[in-house]
């Protein structure tokens, strides 16, 4: 299904370790549809370059996969009832749903100057209170969950648990201290370290809604089981996030979601983004070296911003540096002055289906391989220096998204 019958689009699938054929469902109408779920944002912070990579990636997989005659639909979620959404309002004195309001506006505001098409349905946590709850009833019914301090899901009824992301229970149990998410194990509370809650009570200031298991709000792996069986039915093809959601996250929602419907696999490809640092070291708010979209948007045009993204392998880690923005924005220049010629005044090449020519098939190869976007960049930089408008133009319309066209 590559485009005008190139090889079919591979992808690295982080549960089998493999490269595959792009996972895809049969649409309305008998015709390829890529069914897409990507974790989304907690909106208590502006969004920093991390997050852009993220979703600047999955973005190119999907221009990828419609120029390849796969339609997609594709639903990212919202934790808008999230503690650290809830600590964020307290100190800054705001009500938490008006701080979602404003974090989510932003955000989509930061997607669509990226030129990030939008998600088709954007679900939000405090919107899908009764897929949730029904989830966690059927998962209570299963006798798959047990009530203690919370309600908790059993993980030692899922042998397959740490598959996902390859980690020991040694490593599972270090990363849940390390972020915070151990909790109390033992009497009255929960019975084994890697066991998570499904749903648990609210602090007073927090928004709680009444349940069988009491009154309060879901734990956070169980809304995006719920919400992506809702949106896009009980498997999907590829569920994909940063690499950082591999554990706890995704790990967790694979075993709820198997666990709730027996459908296996759950998700038919986990697809996982590297982490995003900044010149050599983290990038964390706690370093104060967080790079965010607008201070990157005041540097170089969206178009070059998103070559930078993309010079990057999406599922490497990698070190943001000024000086690669600069190089990316001197070759955005160079495919505008290309086109600025062959448009010599009349109407200017528009792109959409693949052109001919070895650069165009060398994109196409480059980019059905697990969108082995750095090697799609040197096809681009080819099509520039034979003077190839229609290809350049369409490469960029790939990897730029609609930034592309600003
Ligand atoms: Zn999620």
């Amino acid at each position: 299904m590559g485009a005008r019958g190139q090889r079919p689009i591979r992808v690295f699938d982080t549960l089998t370790q493999r490269l595959g054929p792009l996972p895809v469902s049969s649409g309305e109408g008998g015709g390829p549809l890529l069914k897409l779920y990507v974790c989304g944002i907690t909106p208590y912070d502006s969004g920093h370059l991390g997050h852009a990579f993220t979703f600047a990636s999955f973005d190119i997989l999907i221009r990828w996969a419609l120029a390849s005659g796969v339609g997609v639909r594709y639903v990212q979620n919202v934790t808008d009832v999230d503690d650290p959404l809830f600590e964020r309002a307290r100190r800054d004195g705001v009500r938490w749903n008006e701080l979602a309001e404003r974090e989510v506006r932003s955000f989509r505001s930061d997607l669509a100057s990226l030129g990030c098409r939008l998600p088709d349905v954007m679900p939000r946590v405090s919107e899908e209170i009764p897929a949730i709850l029904a989830a966690v009833e059927r998962l209570a019914a299963g006798g798959y969950g047990y009530a203690a301090d919370a309600y908790y899901f059993d993980v030692s009824r899922y042998p397959g648990y740490g598959q996902l992301s390859h980690r020991s229970r040694r490593s599972m149990v270090r990363k849940l201290r390390e972020e915070g998410l151990l909790g109390v194990v033992g009497p009255g509370a929960k019975r084994s370290p890697l066991d998570f809650p499904l749903w648990r009570a609210s602090a007073e200031d927090e928004p709680a809604w009444p349940s069988a298991f009491g009154p309060g709000r879901p734990g956070w792996h169980i809304e995006c089981s719920a919400m992506s069986m809702r949106h896009l039915g009980e498997q999907v093809d590829v569920h994909g996030g940063g690499r950082d959601l591999a554990f706890s996250h995704h790990e967790s929602e694979r075993a709820q979601s198997e666990c709730l419907t027996g459908v296996v696999p759950f998700a038919r490809a986990w697809m996982h983004t590297g982490m995003v640092r900044y010149e050599g070291r983290k990038m964390s708010k706690s370093l104060g070296n967080l790079v965010n979209v607008s201070q990157t948007l005041e540097r170089v045009p969206a178009a070059a911003v998103r070559l930078y993204l993309a010079s990057h392998r999406y599922r490497r880690d990698w070190s943001f540096r000024w000086e690669g923005l600069d190089r990316a924005a001197r070759l955005t220049e160079r495919v505008r002055n290309l086109q600025e010629v062959a448009r010599g005044g009349g109407a200017g090449p528009t792109a959409t289906a693949m052109p001919r020519g070895a650069a165009a098939r060398e994109f196409a190869a480059a980019l059905n391989d697990d969108l082995d976007t750095p090697r799609g960049i040197r096809a681009l930089r080819a099509a520039v220096r034979d003077r190839d408008a229609a290809a350049a133009t369409w490469m960029l319309g790939i990897l730029a998204g609609d930034a592309a066209l600003s």
